[in-house]
């Protein structure tokens, strides 16, 4: 209080309020109800009603603001938002947010598109009614900040925009299906923002443009709906899990924003893009009670702007204290989630120069008011939960729904009030990303026009596309000066003092005209960054919990050559703007006979479903003609017309030439496979990921539950291949072959009836979710395979298979201290004649979850050999040097009979007290085949997290183990994930058009 008298201070805060009259002290606008507004009174008594303790609301939800022209969601609801007992479909939600529309100018709706299944997806916009009328004008205003090329650059014209924009607020609402509260919430929340008259509420309509979508995961949404009426009408009993949420996959609905596979991630995204939103909210449901995971823990991603990271602190920490000061326990930030994954929905916005949020608030999975236990993890006061959750309580929806409004209240509150800062900041991050290459680099990712995947690379650069990621085509020929490679640091001290090559040298690299060119110098060159450069997760890190994947690398997944460039030359390079990347497809030549060179791109397999009456044969061996060379595994195709064939090749991007005369070269029949995929009814996610692949592929299949398989006696009689994806759910035999016990409890019907019309849309039903595969399924599966079929499996049905019996020589083995949490790793092709291997090369990247590990054996029912420590091969004491024989005294020396060697992939050769009445010594032809190998493990990692990788280093990746007359080929990688992993497709492609001819290239052990 020094040189600043009593008085003076006085009149200040006098002269303070006098200025702003409808603020406090410090001119902050106080939440809460105009007074002279009236108030719907029937509504907020039952708010009131439904708010089961009076510290679970806040004077911004406590009361709901009448209307005469309005609508409150009673109209739709019959009740209120949170009302116990109501979950909306949808299309009810959807029919209030246009019935607001109607009814004010401060509403509009929007379609952006469909779901798999057909829905409608709407973006819900609300704001003043000036600012509804002037959406283009602030479009265009937004657009040149979103991309400061247009201006320029100048800071100036920037500052001149943020003056004159609104800024976008957009919201996403239950893209977790089970996760049920966001729709009345957001149905509520829009009402708020058009209807309140409060200056709190009137500063967020005038300042900022809120957009809505109340419903991201609309297929699953109508499913859980259906879900919870099916347990209203039959209170007593147990009620089914949601098996299935959208038509592909559940939970990871949320880690699409990667490969933007999924028509919400896609429909979200350019939603978010087009109107140039500042901020994605993504509200979720499984903490209790409001957890910001905005700031979430560390590691950050490395590619998002530190602008970003600073914005996630200030907005979340803000949260905490608006919501704390109203008294509402177990509001905070921070916490586990790390933000290293770019997955997400919410971080589309992060990577877009935007803010990323997202919401867990506390939901019962339904309508239902439960009490609810809380762990004692979940109740602990810590540094960052000052008031915490209470140990245990009643919650109902409508506490849900308070705390999403009150949290999306007071943010869009406190961003209104920093609109500018926000606003100057998106224009910053914006120009930043675009002054990237001469700020840290690289400046730009070239994928070369020589890739000898055109097809695969094409999918990469759509990826790109749908990110909104500018694309240009070099029309010349150029070179860049790439760094220098630093060598891998040698092993062994004894090997570091005896080299001596001089340092390496930065060497130029030449990429031919067509090649196409990532500037880095565009608004969304972090988006594409993040994408294709290499991620590194170290061991050490103090976050021992990745919460998701921790790699990711597109262009090491889809198989495909990407460089990183830092030369800025290249962005000098003649260049045109592509606005559609295909590749480029078609016959060329003359003949009646048709080459397809084979370098495992899944557009192959296409092609042969599609060419179903034509003949096509593989090429056992590589060979010549016209002038080209055609790898192993290269298609013939006979009896098809140029004409048909040129169509489907240009419209798939495979390059077709046509042959005089048929090339000397041993072949087998490459046949349309009858395809079934088994799914359990566990789960149905991870195996979502296969079929969504098959279908973008066009490749058909029957989906079959293990329970149908249980009830198929002659499985060879309507199929060749069997897919069996992982399950997840760590199912193992008990959980897969028995399911869910039917003991005790109720039958949990997956079926559409009046009650539940929406359950089974393009999937499957079962008249009870709890029955596994069964004995009788297992016999099946089995049989399938002796008389011929092919089972393929992966990662967790690998192991089961094993566990089954149902190849011999293979084992599987658990890690010690292994931590692979979904990484890109290395492999090595073992055996290039496999069929199984067609068009891959020697060294190739795939997607790592912990193994399993993999182990040979050539005795039946023996585990496999693994590397532990280091191996007694060592000579013992005595006469002579370390590679002399020792001698024992008075009698001559004899030989030792030379111990034949193997690599730790391989099976064992058989030992001579093996071989004494070695009825267990699984013959040669029986034997599995490793067709790929985990790298050595220095190469192992090349992006993510490898932790004690030796133990999962060189053992087998893709095995081939013949059983009866057929084969049962186990993954340990996951070769189809997430639409992230193209370049591991063709391994399960090539076994599935190979089925009949696995053996093809077999050499076996001579004993
Ligand atoms: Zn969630």
């Amino acid at each position: 209080m020094t040189g600043l008298g009593w008085s003076k201070l006085v009149l200040l805060v006098l002269v303070g309020t006098a200025l702003a009259p409808r603020a406090g002290a410090d001119r902050e606008t106080p939440p809460g109800r105009d007074p002279k507004q009236p108030v719907d009174e029937a509504y907020t008594e039952r708010i009131h009603k439904y708010t089961t303790e009076p510290y679970f609301t806040s004077p911004l939800v406590d009361y709901l603001p009448a209307s005469k022209t309005v609508p409150t969601p009673q109209a739709v609801l019959g009740d209120v938002a949170g009302a116990p007992g109501i979950l909306p479909y949808a299309e009810d939600v959807y029919r209030y947010m246009r019935l607001l529309e109607k009814a004010t100018p401060r509403v509009k709706v929007f379609s952006i598109g469909k779901t798999e299944e057909g829905r409608e997806m709407i973006a819900v916009a609300v704001s003043s009614e000036e600012n509804l009328k002037n959406l283009e004008e602030n479009r265009a205003r937004l657009a040149k900040l979103a991309d400061p090329r247009a201006i320029k650059l100048d800071d100036a014209e920037a500052d001149k925009l943020v003056g004159e924009a609104v800024p976008i607020y957009y919201i996403t609402g239950t893209i977790h299906s089970p996760e049920t509260g966001a729709p009345t919430a957001l149905m509520e929340l829009a009402y708020r923002l058009a209807v309140d008259e409060s200056p709190y509420i009137k500063e967020i309509r005038d300042g900022t443009i809120t957009l809505i979508t109340p419903v991201v995961e609309v297929d699953g949404r109508d499913r859980m709906v259906d879900v919870y009426k099916w347990h209203l009408a039959h209170p007593k009993q147990f009620y089914p899990w949601l098996v299935y949420w959208g038509k592909y996959v559940a939970h990871d609905n949320n880690r699409d924003a990667m490969g933007v596979t999924l028509r919400l991630t896609e429909n979200v995204l350019h939603t978010y893009v087009g109107w140039k939103a500042q901020v994605l909210h993504d509200l979720h449901e499984s903490v209790p009670y409001l957890y910001d995971n905005t700031i979430g823990d560390e590691p950050y991603n490395a590619w998002i702007d530190p602008i970003l990271a600073d914005e996630w602190q200030v907005i979340g920490w803000n949260n905490v204290a608006a919501m704390t000061k109203f008294g509402m326990p177990g509001v905070f930030a921070h916490g586990d989630f790390d933000t290293w994954s770019p997955g997400y929905l919410m971080f589309i916005a992060a990577l877009h120069n935007g803010i990323s949020r997202l919401y867990e608030t506390f939901g019962n999975g339904g309508a239902d008011t439960e009490e609810r236990t809380l762990q004692p993890e979940q109740y602990a006061r810590t540094w960052y939960r000052q008031n915490p959750p209470l140990p245990k309580v009643l919650w109902s929806q409508r506490d849900n729904n308070n705390y999403e409004e009150t949290g999306l209240l007071t943010s869009l509150h406190f961003f209104t009030e920093n609109k500018q800062r926000f606003l100057k900041n998106f224009y910053l991050k914006a120009k930043r990303s675009t002054m990237k290459p001469s700020e840290e680099g690289p400046a730009a990712y070239v994928l070369p026009a020589d890739d000898p995947r055109p097809a695969l690379q094409a999918e990469l650069l759509q990826v790109l596309e749908r990110q909104a990621v500018e694309i240009s085509r070099a029309t010349s020929a150029f070179s860049v000066t790439l760094p220098a490679k630093k060598p891998k640091e040698p092993a062994k001290e004894k090997d570091r003092k005896e080299e001596k090559s001089p340092p390496p040298a930065p060497t130029t690299r030449e990429f031919p005209a067509g090649s196409y060119i990532i500037r880095m110098d565009q608004p969304y060159s972090r988006i594409a960054d993040a994408l294709l450069d290499h991620q590194y997760w170290s061991p050490d890190d103090p976050q021992k919990t990745p919460y998701d994947d921790t790699g990711w690398t597109f262009g090491e997944l889809y198989h495909v050559q990407v460089a990183r460039v830092t030369d800025s030359k290249v962005l000098d390079v003649p260049m045109d703007r592509v606005r559609e990347v295909h590749a480029r497809g078609g016959v060329k030549g003359e003949g009646t006979l048709f080459a397809i060179a084979n370098r495992a791109e899944p557009a192959l397999a296409t092609l042969r479903y599609k060419l179903h009456d034509a003949s096509i044969e593989a090429a056992e061996e590589p060979f010549e003609s016209a002038g080209k060379k055609f790898n192993r595994g290269s298609f013939l195709v006979r009896n098809r017309s140029r004409g048909d064939l040129d169509r489907a090749a240009a419209e798939l991007g495979v390059q077709v030439t046509a042959l005089t005369a048929p090339p000397e070269v041993k072949t087998h029949p490459v046949r349309a496979a009858r395809i079934a995929l088994v799914h359990t009814w566990l789960s149905t996610q991870t195996e979502g990921w296969w079929r969504l692949a098959l279908d973008k592929l066009a490749i058909p299949y029957a989906y079959l539950s293990t329970q149908a398989i249980a009830k198929i006696s002659d499985l060879n009689g309507k199929y060749d291949v069997i897919l069996f994806p992982p399950v997840g759910y760590n199912a193992g035999v008990d959980a897969v072959v028995n399911g869910i016990p039917t003991a005790w409890g109720n039958p949990l019907p997956w079926k559409n009836t009046p009650e539940t019309p929406n359950l089974v849309g393009k999937n499957d039903a079962t008249d009870d979710l709890r029955p596994g595969l069964g004995w009788d399924g297992v016999a099946h599966l089995q049989e399938f395979v002796e008389r011929g079929g092919v089972l393929l499996t992966a990662m967790d049905t690998s192991s089961l298979a094993l566990s089954l019996g149902f190849a011999d020589g293979v084992s599987t083995q658990n890690a010690n201290k292994m931590k692979i949490v979904g990484s890109v790793v290395e492999m090595r092709l073992v055996d290039d004649a496999s069929p199984i291997a067609y068009g891959y090369e020697e060294k190739g990247a795939a997607y790592c979850d912990n193994g399993p590990i993999l182990s040979l054996s050539s005795i039946a029912g023996q585990r496999g050999r693994r590397r532990l420590g280091p191996e007694m091969r060592a000579r013992p004491t005595g006469r002579g040097s370390v590679d002399d024989p020792d001698f024992a005294v008075g009698r001559p020396g004899m030989e030792a009979p030379e111990e034949r060697k193997s690599e730790i992939w391989e099976s064992p050769p058989v030992s001579d007290e093996q071989k004494r009445n070695g009825f267990r010594v699984i013959p040669p032809p029986r034997r599995p085949r490793v067709i790929f190998r985990y790298a050595d493990s220095k190469d192992l990692l090349v992006s993510g997290l490898i932790e004690g990788g030796d133990e999962i280093a060189q053992h087998p990746a893709v095995v081939d183990a013949p059983s009866g007359k057929g084969h049962v080929v186990l993954f340990s990688i996951n070769p189809v994930y997430r639409g992230e992993t193209w370049g591991t497709y063709a391994m399960v492609l090539n076994a599935i058009l190979n089925f009949d001819s696995l053996n093809a290239g077999r050499k076996d052990a001579a004993e």
